[in-house]
């Protein structure tokens, strides 16, 4: 909305804002400035500095908390990483409209956070870009459910039994040739570790355990498995009968005395400094696959893998009807990550040990391409602008969808004004 048409109580506001802007020290201000200029012609909501706003200049701390808070990976807060200009907090959505065509008219380059969970960073640090902003969207919680037809719209600030050894290969092996073919109720996944010495083991072993998660109650479940999957050797007392929001937070790490209130305050369990890389599998990993990759494990400090089963629901949708491709023929996905503590000083030391595991993975997974999944970005994938053809990477994560994908971003977005080092090119190369 133009100064023109403004309302008297608008026009306070405004005056106000200007006001609170002069404090700005101007040397290093001037693109807040123009930013924020440019916002109120083009919104008609407030926009209150003290709680949208923040720089680095105007107030270190509470800037630095800004930008810390939703951040996950520490590897792209280290004082070496680039810092963004400002970042922005939209409350409304008419703010987010204003800030896309701020900075379009400003030229500004903007990376938008809804979660911050990004594995490489991508919605607080841009690498190819010198100056950037951060439009932060995680005041925009709201979510608005229709009953009758059954959808839910999101705002995108909103955020929602153990075994050990004991032939523990030989039932991996059993869990890679039926997982995705269970009961569509019940959702198995493996997560695999090196397990601390024990009285009876001396030495570090490899310990693997199985999460899941079935719709109805643990009798039945005992039938399911006793038929499936016996090899597991499920009993009662494994089981945990409770409701669906508990299960949720279970399996997202929560202690069981926390409340489902808990989930509403946005903040993640999980903040480290790691590397993660992913692989889709369509064949069971051999016996001495499984082996050499033990021993590849038990190199490193703190690594971790997550496999996920696929089939079910995901297996019945056509490869081409949405981006995601991942689909009928896909036995499960695994993620790989390494984590440690101590920032900078052995970063080196676990990238390699995560790419040469990735290199030894290589003949066990999925081929031409080999597959990754797009939620756990994957730099060393490939990236825009360092000569890379752009299919190199994009058909990992979308497969034969990534030419369509591309098409589509030329229509919409032909200036590419939304971009990052893995965004989707308006053309290859
Ligand atoms: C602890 C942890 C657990 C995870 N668990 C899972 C899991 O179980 N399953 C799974 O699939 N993934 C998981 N992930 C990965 C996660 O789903 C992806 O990283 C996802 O992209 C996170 O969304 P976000 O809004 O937090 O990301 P952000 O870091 O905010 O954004 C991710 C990318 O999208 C862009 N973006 C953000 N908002 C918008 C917007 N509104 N419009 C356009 N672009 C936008 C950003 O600029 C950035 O490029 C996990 C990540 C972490 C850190």
């Amino acid at each position: 909305m133009a100064f023109a048409e403004i309302t008297n109580a608008n026009m306070f506001l405004i005056t106000l804002l200007l006001l609170s802007l002069s404090s700005i020290p101007l040397s290093s201000s001037t693109i807040t400035q123009d930013f924020v200029m440019c916002l109120v012609d083009n919104s008609d909501a407030s926009f209150p500095m003290d709680s949208s706003f923040f720089t680095h200049d105007l107030n270190a701390s509470s800037f630095k908390q800004a930008l810390e808070t939703s951040a996950q990976n520490l590897r792209y807060l280290m004082p070496s990483k680039p810092k963004p200009e400002f970042i922005f907090e939209p409350l409304y959505e008419t703010h987010v409209q204003a800030a896309v065509v701020c900075a379009k008219k400003l030229r500004l380059h903007l990376r938008l956070r809804s979660g911050g969970h990004d594995y490489e960073g991508l919605s607080y640090v841009s690498e190819m870009e010198t100056a950037f902003v951060i439009v932060d969207l995680s005041k925009l919680r709201q979510i608005n459910v229709d009953l009758e037809s059954n959808t839910a719209w999101v705002h995108a600030g909103a955020s929602i039994g153990e075994t050990l050894e004991q032939d523990g290969t030989r039932i991996l092996y059993k869990w890679q040739q039926v997982a995705d073919k269970l009961d569509e109720n019940l959702f198995i996944r493996a997560i695999i570790q090196p397990a601390s010495k024990t009285p009876k083991s001396k030495e570090r072993t490899i310990s693997v355990s199985y999460q899941g998660q079935f719709l109805g109650d643990a009798k039945r479940l005992l039938q399911v498995m006793q038929r499936s999957f016996p090899q597991l050797g499920l009993t009662k007392k494994d089981c945990l009968e409770t409701s669906w929001i508990k299960s949720v937070m279970y399996i997202a790490g929560f202690p069981s005395t926390a409340p489902p209130e808990a989930l509403l305050a946005g903040k993640s369990l999980f903040k480290n400094y790691f590397k993660a890389k992913s692989d889709y599998v369509e064949k069971p990993i051999p016996i001495e696959g499984l082996e050499g990759l033990w021993k590849k494990l038990l190199e490193e400090d703190s690594p971790l893998t997550i496999w996920n089963p696929y089939g079910g629901m995901m297996a019945k949708i056509p490869e081409t009807e949405t981006p995601f491709p991942h689909r009928s023929g896909t036995l499960f996905k695994i993620q790989w990550l390494t984590l440690w503590q101590d920032g900078k000083a052995s970063e080196a030391k676990h990238m390699e040990w995560m790419r040469n595991m990735y290199s030894y993975m290589e003949k066990y997974v999925s081929k031409s391409p080999r597959s990754a999944y797009v939620n756990y970005r994957d730099l060393d994938l490939g990236m825009n602008g360092r000569g890379t053809d752009a299919r190199e990477w994009g058909k990992k994560y979308f497969k034969g969808n990534f030419e369509r994908l591309v098409k589509i971003k030329a229509k919409f977005d032909p200036e590419n004004f939304f971009r990052h080092e893995q965004s989707i090119p308006t053309k290859f190369k």
